[in-house]
């Protein structure tokens, strides 16, 4: 075995078994946290490691960089998710590529989507990104539109909502992200009362701050540095 598969294996097993501990603390079952890994910037190479190490979830940032990976890691059957920003010029790139499309965050982008999919004729899941602190249009849609969105994505047949996704600010203060975690739950439930609907996944929490998001229900976390290390370019 290589040093990095040695290195890349300890580390994401180090994750599960955080996992398991965060959900024991919470009353929670470990299978009901999916860990995905966030490979962007790092080689294909890391990803087939994992892979053939029996991990299938990942997730990437960067279309382009995205899109090579899949063509590269074509036989294997990978989970992929997008997860980082998308212009709404490359949401027909990423239509139908990906398990889900955790990033949505504007009426514009969902209607690209959903274009792009009828017309590939498949159904694509996708997470809305909710604005739960900053300011800015670049982390999601604020709260006070998310409920216009959720209900423009109903009348969209070629695109499934399965859930919520945040990215809070505080990075490396998990106490700090807690709030924002309990608030994007309590915004899911909320969603899911009003339009009478199921949003099963709650994508949240990173490296440093995964247990607490698994504390505050997150069904998805998304580990990048604690698993493949530094990102190359950072
Ligand atoms: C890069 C990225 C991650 C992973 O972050 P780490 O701190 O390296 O675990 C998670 N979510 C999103 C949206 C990202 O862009």
């Amino acid at each position: 075995m290589s040093n990095r598969e040695k290195e890349l294996i300890e580390n994401i097993s180090e994750v599960k078994e955080e996992v398991a501990q965060a959900c024991l603390r919470a009353g929670r079952k470990p299978e009901e946290v999916t860990v995905m890994a966030v490979s962007k910037l790092h080689a294909a190479s890391d990803i087939e490691i994992l892979y053939n190490a029996g991990h299938r979830c990942f997730g990437e940032s960067y279309v382009q960089e995205a899109l090579a990976k899949q063509e590269e890691l074509s036989g294997l059957d990978i989970d992929w998710h997008f997860i980082g920003g998308l212009q709404s010029k490359k949401a027909k790139q990423v239509a139908g590529k990906f398990s889900a499309v955790h990033s949505v965050d504007s009426s514009k982008l969902a209607g690209l989507l959903n274009k792009k999919a009828e017309a590939l004729d498949v159904v694509q899941n996708i997470l809305i990104q909710v604005n739960t602190a900053c300011e800015g249009q670049k982390c999601g849609v604020t709260e006070e539109t998310l409920p216009a969105l959720v209900e423009e994505i109903q009348g969209y047949k070629n695109l499934k909502l399965i859930g919520l996704m945040a990215l809070p600010p505080f990075f490396g203060d998990p106490e700090g992200a807690r709030p924002y975690f309990a608030r994007l739950r309590m915004l899911s439930e909320g969603m899911e009362k009003l339009f009478g609907i199921k949003l099963p996944e709650l994508s949240m929490g990173m490296t440093g701050d995964f247990r607490v998001a698994i504390e505050e229900g997150s069904t998805m976390i998304r580990v990048g540095t604690k698993i493949f290390g530094t990102r190359p370019g950072y």
